[in-house]
């Protein structure tokens, strides 16, 4: 088959969390079993577009509005990620350092959806489907049925979209209609919820089959999906859940790059702690105390808000017995307060402030435990990294954390699982997991053991998205 996918993201060219890393490596595995598979995201001026080698493709021009822009498609010319990837170049809108948080995004996407559904409309044959992901492509499955400069070519095209996160929808206000090609003005409705432009919810309406990143999270969107509740009741004839995978080939502490000491689960011991030796010198940390992490974007999405409370009270109520480390950006008082405590709870507690993908490695790999207490988490994928690292989670139960992490209490369970994203709940697992460390040796090994022989590799979800695509040929 051969399979578009359009993103904002896609590691290592692009990513700010998830997105990038599903993104990177879906497409590899489905161009390994065989599939002629496209990347197409924006051409950010970061540093993979540098130092790689691309050739133009295709030149074109569209209106944003009643504004005429250029665009053009290059494509990377070694096949360097294992699969066909393409940016498309808009100056002035998309020739940025960074993805996301400009105030014209709306207008970015908008035009980068146009400039794509613009230069699939003249290939001289049509892909078999165009797999969109969140809302910055949440228009294409619109664009390509309804507008009329594309849909005399491409209304037969099937689309899929997957929801990675459904807080963020893109919504916008009617004033910016004018953006959209002229379009069936009887299709309006597709493109509204809630009287605002809602590109996440017109994906919903009109792609012809939906996915979210686990079946969790597609259950739990039914009575919890930032106001679109009853769309996702209304559409779950075409919906459906599959778990994300890791790229156990970046993903492997046997050959990682970033990490100190190479391992795998018969060396586990002293690799983890070479690693942790490193960390815990780095950030003036005891490596005889069980280190719990943190990882990753400091937002209420991923209760970070908890984490200046629930961090102090379990150093006081388990008496300095365990060691903190945070790694993550976001919310400037969260990164605040986090800084802040640094010089509170020195030699307990450190915390790097900024995005680091050598450390992220690093910490996964030696870390004892990592703890994940997000109020909402479609896949998440850390807690999959800590798993192949032998690092154990600890995780709330919810979304794609309860569909990967079973409790060490219950019969083969090898992680640490609380209810409620709450202090308490957070303190007294991390007494779970001092106890373990030091009072339950052999279980806390087998955990390890066990942890990192589980395959949670793209393998089988590549395929289940093949098979999805198979239901939906013309
Ligand atoms: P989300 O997409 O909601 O942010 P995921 O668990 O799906 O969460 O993916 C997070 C990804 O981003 C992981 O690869 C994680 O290691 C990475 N990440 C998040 N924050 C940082 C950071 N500050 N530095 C390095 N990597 C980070």
């Amino acid at each position: 088959m051969e399979i578009i996918h359009v993103s904002a993201e896609c590691y290592p060219v692009a990513k700010v969390g998830g997105l990038g890393d599903v993104v990177g490596a879906l497409p590899k595995y489905q161009a390994e079993l065989g599939h002629v598979v496209k990347v197409v995201i924006p051409m950010y001026r970061t540093k993979f577009l540098y130092e790689n080698q691309w050739e133009l493709v295709h030149e074109g021009g569209q209106n944003l509005g009643s504004h005429w822009f250029h665009y053009s498609v290059i494509k990377e010319k070694t096949n360097k990620l294992g699969f066909d990837l393409y940016l498309i170049d808009i100056n002035g809108l998309l020739d940025r350092e960074k993805i996301y948080d400009y105030e014209d995004d709306h207008e970015r996407f908008i035009a980068f959806q146009i400039a794509f559904c613009d230069w699939l409309s003249k290939w001289g044959h049509k892909p078999d489907v165009i797999h969109c992901h969140d809302h910055h492509t949440g228009l294409i499955p619109f664009m390509v049925k309804y507008c009329f400069a594309f849909s005399h070519r491409l209304a037969d095209v099937p689309t899929v979209f997957t929801v990675h996160n459904a807080q963020y929808q893109g919504w916008m206000g009617w004033d910016k209609y004018y953006y959209i090609p002229p379009y069936d003005s009887w299709k309006w409705g597709l493109l509204d919820w809630n009287n605002t432009i809602n590109p996440l919810a017109s994906a919903i309406k009109c792609a012809w089959k939906v996915t979210t990143v686990s079946n969790s999270y597609m259950q739990e969107l039914r009575y919890s999906a930032n106001g679109l509740e009853n769309l996702f009741e209304y559409e779950r004839g075409k919906s459906s859940g599959i778990l994300n995978g890791i790229d156990s080939q970046i993903w492997n502490p046997k050959t990682d790059n970033y990490i100190i000491k190479n391992y795998d689960r018969e060396l586990v011991e002293a690799g983890k702690r070479k690693n942790k030796k490193e960390l815990c010198g780095q950030f003036d940390l005891d490596i005889e105390k069980p280190l719990i992490v943190f990882i990753g974007r400091l937002v209420g999405e991923k209760a970070a808000d908890l984490l200046p409370d629930a961090i102090s009270q379990s150093i006081y109520q388990h008496h300095g017995k365990a060691n903190f480390l945070v790694l993550g950006s976001g919310d400037p008082h969260i990164e605040g307060q986090l800084d802040h405590m640094k010089h509170q709870f020195g030699g307990y507690f450190n915390s790097y402030i900024g995005y680091s993908e050598s450390l992220s490695h690093l910490m996964y790999a030696g870390a004892d435990f990592l703890l994940m207490p997000s109020r909402v988490e479609p896949c998440g994928l850390n807690q999959m990294y800590a798993l192949r690292y032998g690092t154990v989670p600890m995780v709330r139960s919810v979304g794609g954390l309860q569909d990967t992490i079973t409790d060490f209490g219950d019969p083969n369970g090898f992680g640490i699982r609380f209810n409620q994203p709450s202090v308490w709940d957070i303190t007294y697992s991390v007494g779970r997991a001092i106890d373990l460390y030091q009072n339950k040796p052999d279980l806390y090994h087998w955990m390890r053991n066990h942890m990192m022989a589980l395959d949670h590799s793209w393998d089988k979800s590549a395929q289940q998205y093949i098979q999805l695509y198979e239901s939906l040929k013309r």
